[in-house]
């Protein structure tokens, strides 16, 4: 079994039974392909975040299937990482297993691009240009792997990268490998079949056509800039807070969750070290010291107050990564 559904009076037995597994394994792994008690907030952007029971760092599929197959044979939760770029780790961080995923081979082949799950995307699309296959522009500066952005279908501008995928390797919580089509992935808004799964995705082969890239590197170059205009540079985050609202009548965009927060004014409100960006409504930044628990509680607040104005739901984009898990997948 992948994930334990302790009751929290049992999460004392999780700890001990964690801890003595990340022990055992430490003592049957190569030198450097595990940390233990590593804190999470060095491998997430938000900068947030307390100690794991141990960090796998992930650099093959063999590396993969051995790790989740202790994972379930110890019987401890994991969770797949890639550039920690969309999650809020819990301040007493995580118990249990995180899986790096650190696999970043990439290959070429007639209309496409085959790529490891732990290749930084933005390397991806930069190596795309290079080679001269355009197309994947439109992602340029999002933070985060290859991997983070498929399980997330993460997208902008109109577009998203689940448009894009042929195919992805999965490796199943029972050790099988599977390669897989976009209509098995369910990808929909900022989310696909594999968030909150128990399968790990290895490699994703990509439609990559040749053809010119000079409009392509040009559009490159604007999406970067304006990341770099909007987004924060010196205060770490975790990209938009909250989802884009569905749309109010079928055939229309999504209305964005920054425009019903900015109604609101909630530029600078502010919870101990957590504070709403100041060009960015959607953005919830670490002023330095902020803990899981302020950025709750600010988001906590900011929902509330678009539920009281406008009677409107908003839905965490950022992924909350408690340090027990209570449900089944890798997150939240
Ligand atoms: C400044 C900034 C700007 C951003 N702009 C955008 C944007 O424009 N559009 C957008 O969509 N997002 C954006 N984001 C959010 C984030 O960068 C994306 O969601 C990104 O794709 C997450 O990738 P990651 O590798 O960091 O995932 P992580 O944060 O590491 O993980 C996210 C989820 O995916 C799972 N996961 C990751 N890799 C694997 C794997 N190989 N196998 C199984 N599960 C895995 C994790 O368990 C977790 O549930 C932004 C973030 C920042 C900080």
């Amino acid at each position: 079994m992948m994930h334990r559904q302790d009751a929290p009076d049992n999460h004392d037995a999780a700890e001990e039974r964690t801890a003595a597994a990340v022990r055992d394994l430490a003592g049957t792994v190569g030198e450097g392909l595990l940390e233990i008690d590593t804190v999470l907030s060095e491998v997430t952007t938000f900068h947030i975040g307390g100690p794991a029971a141990g960090l796998a760092h992930v650099r093959t599929s063999d590396d993969a299937r051995r790790f989740l197959e202790f994972a379930g044979e110890r019987e401890i939760d994991v969770l797949g990482l890639g550039g920690g770029s969309n999650l809020l780790v819990d301040d007493n961080g995580f118990c249990g297993l995180i899986l790096r995923m650190e696999m970043t081979d990439v290959v070429f082949g007639p209309g496409t691009v085959r790529a490891g799950a732990g290749l930084p995307f933005d390397e991806l699309i930069a190596l795309s240009l290079a080679a001269g296959r355009p197309g994947l522009e439109f992602a340029s500066g999002i933070p985060g792997s290859l991997g983070g952005a498929v399980v997330g279908n993460a997208g902008c501008y109109g577009h998203e990268i689940g448009e894009f995928v042929l195919e992805a390797t999965l490796l199943r919580p029972d050790g099988s490998v599977e390669r897989v089509g976009p209509e098995d992935l369910g990808f929909r808004y900022r989310s696909s079949d594999l968030k909150g799964s128990d399968t790990l995705l290895l490699d994703v082969l990509i439609h990559a056509e040749a053809g010119n890239v000079t409009a392509a590197v040009a559009e490159r170059h604007e999406h970067l800039t304006d990341r770099l205009r909007k987004h924060p540079v010196d205060e770490p985050c975790a990209g938009s807070y909250f989802q884009n609202l569905a749309p109010s009548s079928p055939g229309e965009r999504r209305r964005a969750a920054g425009a019903l927060l900015d109604e609101l004014g909630v530029r600078g409100w502010r919870e101990g070290d957590a504070a709403v960006y100041h060009k960015h409504a959607n953005i919830i930044v670490n002023l330095g010291r902020a803990t899981c628990l302020d950025v709750l509680t600010l988001a906590g607040r900011m929902k509330a107050a678009v539920v009281d104005k406008f009677g409107e739901e908003l839905v965490e984009e950022v992924r909350h990564l408690p340090r027990h898990r209570t449900g089944r997948g890798f997150c939240g």
